[in-house]
Parts: structure tokens; C-alpha cells; sequence
């Protein structure tokens, strides 16, 4: 196949030449006042792509402040449900208008294959939509039948909400964190990841353009142990909402916990894939090969644990094998490659550690994995790898956050139920028959947040998606209740 390298388009261009990228806090461009600045790059070719301010905990007061004022005072809070709708929906047709110039953007920041970068942008766009149209359509006011009393209670925004994002699907996360919140009349204060802040900077000026009032989104650009400290332990937050890694979601929980702001953790995974004998075998290895290298296999709802029934376990194998090793590893701007760089070298040694790890510690590499080399790019590349053997094994155990998967056998269907929920993690696994009565039942005993049948990845709006244990606290995202969420209750009561 030809090897089309994407061009860059114009507006992409223009927004890569400003020599400091600045976001918008109160609707005015920041600085750190101390100067400081970090660059992002590109994971593909390790070229920078722009500087960026590294924000203090002074500059992230002022962001709670305007979001605060915004909250106060511009009337956002108390909108009608229906124009506050009408808002939302204007900036999700200008985010629409320009899907590929923030998708290029996106892909260029995270290293993501384009068209993934395009999904991600149109996920954000339904997003904002969905919550727009629903928070137009529930009760605020709910009307109690109390013994001797007149009763109801009334649902009101927050106040100024924290977000602190990870690099993954940094545009498409944005979205799942902010559009409830927004709908529900609130204000925030995002904090992206330092490796993939471009796209959080260009939603703030768009937010602006479209006629948000100032201080409604507020992005403060820096690295996580100050710029997203501060957001963490900032007491003027009245919600707080994390998305990473485990160890960071529990210090973010310490510092809600200390300030006694609600907040909402979604957390890494450690999913399984339970393959029965009666799956379809091509398909079926198709769908997790597929998984597993999509964006490189940094998702934290992936199936990296793939438990498969005993009779088939050597053919799937060999189905899977021959499918991994046809997977094109390339920079991600060019048209034939299936899957592009991990984020970083400190990401792409955290995948080869854990290679090396796994075999000292009797795991069989089925499909070695390893460095990449993508000629003329010195980009973070690494090779899609699967692993067999006890699920004791630290590669089965911890999240990789790469393009590897873990292979196990079972014999029975308790016996890959109790695989399955052998982990600390909980937060997605599927299961694999025609069988659709055994899937269900499967799937309802699985300990996580979110079960799939036949599929992995599938996040329709409206159905809520989260962890438990060391996957998450407190709800998830994307459904009616993650509204609730950003909404406080007064109870009302009066004696007859
Ligand atoms: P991370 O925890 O290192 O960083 C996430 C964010 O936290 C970044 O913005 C970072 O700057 C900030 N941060 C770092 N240290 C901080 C501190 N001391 N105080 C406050 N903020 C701090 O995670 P990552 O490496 O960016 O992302 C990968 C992790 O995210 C994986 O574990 C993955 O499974 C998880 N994840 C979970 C979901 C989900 O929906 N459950 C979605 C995407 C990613």
C-alpha cells in the first residue's frame, strides 16, 4: 500500500507557529508569572511541536477565582436549561466545523492514528450534545409524599469545577469530564496532561469564540506534581474530577479528602477477554488483536488478560499470532500505519520493563514484542507482544499501558470467572460465545464497572461507564446519573 504522509492543514499550521501556546483562564491568555514553560512534543518523531506555560498555584488560583466570578456573576449558572443548551450545542457545531484541524492537532500532541484522533473529536462533539439535550429534560425539582409535611428537593450547580486529565484520549476525556458538568450550570477549571496540553489550550479559545461567557472553561497548562497539585488541593473547588493513573488518583483523593471536596476517580484496568469454544476463531482474535494495538494499547478499559477456553487455546493462538504480526508500526500521520508510538520514552520503557519483568519472572513470550524502529523517526515505537502463562506473573497483574496481552487457559465456567475477578482492578472485561444466555450471566458476575459481550471498547452514550477498587470511586461518566453528579441537593420542608 502507498505510504500517504497526511498534509498539515493551513489552520494547523498557524496554530503550531505562535512561539508560546497560551490557554485562557477568565477569557485572557496566561503566562506563568515566573516565565516557566514546558515543551510537548510529537511521539512520533520526538520533534517539538510547542512551548507551553507551566503554570504555579498562583496562576491556577486566579483560574478558580475566574470560574468562581463566572459562576457568580455572568448568569451561566442560572440560565434556562434550554439557552444554556443552545450554548453548548453552538460550541459543539464550531468543534464539529473544525473536527480535523483539532483532530491534526491531536494526533500530531498524543500520537494517534488521524482517524482515531477524528473519532475522539466527534465522541466529544455527541458528548456535548448528549448532556445538552438531557440536562434540558430532567427534573431539577422533586416533589417527596411526606407524612404531615409539604417536602420536595431542588438540584443546583456546584460552583467551580477541577478536572486533571491524562494524555490518552486527552480531547475525547475532556469531553466525558466537562460536558455534565457545563449542563448542569457549572463552571470549570481543566487541568491536561503535560504531555498532550494542545488541544485543552484550543478549546479554551474556541469556548470563547462561540461566546461562552469568560471563566466558564478555564485551562491551566503545567506539569502534574505542581500545576495539577495546586488544582488538586485548591479548597475553592466545590467538585473534583481525576482521570489517570491509580497512584496519582490517590493523592488527588487525599487532598479532596482534606478539603472535603466530592470527588470522582477514574482509574487505570487490568480487563479480561473470556474466549469460549464456540467463538467464532478468526473473528473473534481479529476483534482483540485489534484492542489491543488500537492507540497502541494505552486504554485503560482494554482487554489485557486474554482467558481461553482449553479446546480452542492453541488454535486461537495460532489466529492470533498470524494476525498481531501483520500490524503496520508507523508514524502516525502516514496513511498505512495500523499502529502508531506510545506517548513517550518514559512510557515506552515502562512497556519494555514489564516485558522483561514478565519473562524473568516465567511468563512465555508467544510474540516477542519489543523496540520499534520507524526509519527516519525518532519517535517512542514499540512492537505489539502477547505473553502466556501464570496469572501470578507481574505482566499479568499490573497495568502495562502498551500494546501487550497475557494469555491464560481455563477449563470451565467458574473457573474463568474466578480468573477474571482474581485482580484489584475493576473497571471493563468481556466475554466471547454464541451463547448469548452464558455471556449474560458471565457478564453480570464480573467484578468492574463494565461488562461487554462479543465487543470490547463500546461506550454508547447513556449507558454509565466507570471502575471500582483500584479502577475508580464514585460513578463514572456518560449516563443520566453523571449529571446528577454535578448537581448539589437542598431538601425542602414544611409542617402542615
Ligand atoms: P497520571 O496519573 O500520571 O497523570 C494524569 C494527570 O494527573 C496528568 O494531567 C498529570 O499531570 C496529573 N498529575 C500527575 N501528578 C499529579 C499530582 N501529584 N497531583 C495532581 N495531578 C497530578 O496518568 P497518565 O500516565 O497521564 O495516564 C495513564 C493512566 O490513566 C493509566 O493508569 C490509565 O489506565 C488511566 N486512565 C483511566 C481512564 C478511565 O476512564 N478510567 C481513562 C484514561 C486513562
Amino acid at each position: 500500500m502507498a505510504t500517504v504522509m497526511s498534509q498539515l492543514l493551513p489552520e494547523v499550521d498557524t496554530f503550531l507557529e505562535g512561539s508560546l501556546q497560551r490557554p485562557l483562564v477568565g477569557g485572557k491568555e496566561v503566562e506563568a508569572a515566573d516565565g516557566h514553560t514546558f515543551e510537548t512534543h510529537d511521539p512520533g518523531s520526538g520533534d517539538v511541536l510547542a512551548t507551553v506555560p507551566h503554570l504555579s498555584a498562583k496562576e491556577v488560583d486566579a483560574a478558580v477565582s475566574a470560574a468562581r466570578q463566572a459562576f457568580e456573576k455572568s448568569g451561566w449558572a442560572t440560565l434556562p436549561p434550554n439557552e444554556r443548551g443552545a450554548m453548548l450545542h453552538r460550541l459543539a457545531d464550531e468543534v464539529e466545523r473544525r473536527l480535523n484541524i483539532i483532530a491534526q492537532i491531536e494526533a500530531l500532541d498524543a500520537g494517534k492514528l488521524e482517524a482515531h484522533a477524528q473519532g475522539d473529536v466527534a465522541n466529544f462533539v455527541a458528548t456535548l450534545r448528549y448532556f445538552a439535550e438531557v440536562a434540558q429534560h430532567v427534573s431539577r425539582r422533586n416533589t417527596l409524599a411526606v407524612k404531615g409535611h409539604e417536602a420536595w428537593t431542588m438540584r443546583h450547580p456546584w460552583g467551580p469545577c477541577g478536572f486533571i486529565f491524562p494524555w490518552n484520549f486527552p480531547f475525547l476525556l475532556i469531553g466525558w469530564g466537562i460536558a455534565p458538568a457545563l449542563a448542569a450550570g457549572n463552571t470549570v477549571v481543566i487541568k491536561p496532561a503535560e504531555d498532550t496540553p494542545l488541544s485543552a489550550i484550543y478549546l479554551s479559545h474556541l469556548a470563547q469564540e462561540v461566546g461562552l461567557p469568560d471563566g466558564v472553561i478555564n485551562v491551566v497548562t503545567g506539569l502534574g506534581e505542581t500545576t495539577g497539585a495546586a488544582v488538586s488541593q485548591h479548597a475553592g473547588l466545590r467538585r473534583m474530577s481525576f482521570t489517570g493513573s491509580p497512584e496519582v488518583g490517590r493523592l488527588v483523593g487525599e487532598a479532596c479528602g482534606r478539603n472535603l471536596v466530592p470527588v470522582k476517580l477514574e482509574l487505570g484496568g487490568k480487563g479480561a477477554a473470556v474466549v469460549f469454544d464456540d467463538v467464532d476463531i478468526a473473528d473473534t482474535a481479529a476483534k482483540l488483536v485489534g484492542a489491543i494495538t488500537f492507540h497502541t494499547g494505552q486504554v485503560c478499559c482494554d482487554a489485557t488478560r486474554w482467558l481461553v477456553h482449553r479446546r480452542i487455546y492453541d488454535q486461537f493462538v495460532n489466529e492470533c499470532v498470524k494476525q498481531i504480526k501483520q500490524v503496520q508500526v508507523g508514524y502516525q500521520m502516514e496513511g498505512s500505519t495500523q499502529m502508531g508510538p506510545v506517548v513517550n520514552e518514559k512510557q515506552r520503557q515502562r512497556v519494555l520493563r514489564y516485558l522483561a519483568s514478565g519473562v524473568k519472572e516465567g511468563a512465555r513470550m508467544i510474540v516477542e514484542g519489543g523496540a520499534a524502529e520507524v526509519p527516519g523517526k525518532a519517535g517512542h515505537y514499540v512492537k505489539p507482544a502477547l505473553m502466556e502463562g501464570s496469572l501470578e506473573n507481574v505482566a499479568a497483574r499490573e497495568e502495562i499501558f502498551g500494546p501487550v496481552a497475557f494469555l491464560a487457559k481455563f477449563e470451565s465456567e467458574d473457573q474463568a470467572l474466578a480468573m477474571v475477578n482474581s485482580t484489584d482492578y475493576g473497571l471493563a472485561n468481556s466475554v466471547w460465545s454464541s451463547d448469548l444466555g452464558r455471556c449474560a450471566r458471565i457478564a453480570e458476575q464480573m467484578r468492574a464497572g463494565n461488562s461487554w459481550i462479543n465487543a470490547h471498547n463500546v461506550f454508547p452514550h447513556g449507558v454509565p461507564y466507570g471502575g471500582i477498587g483500584k479502577s475508580g470511586l464514585v460513578g463514572g461518566v456518560n449516563s443520566v446519573e453523571t449529571l446528577f453528579d454535578y448537581w448539589r441537593s437542598v431538601s425542602v420542608v414544611r409542617p402542615l
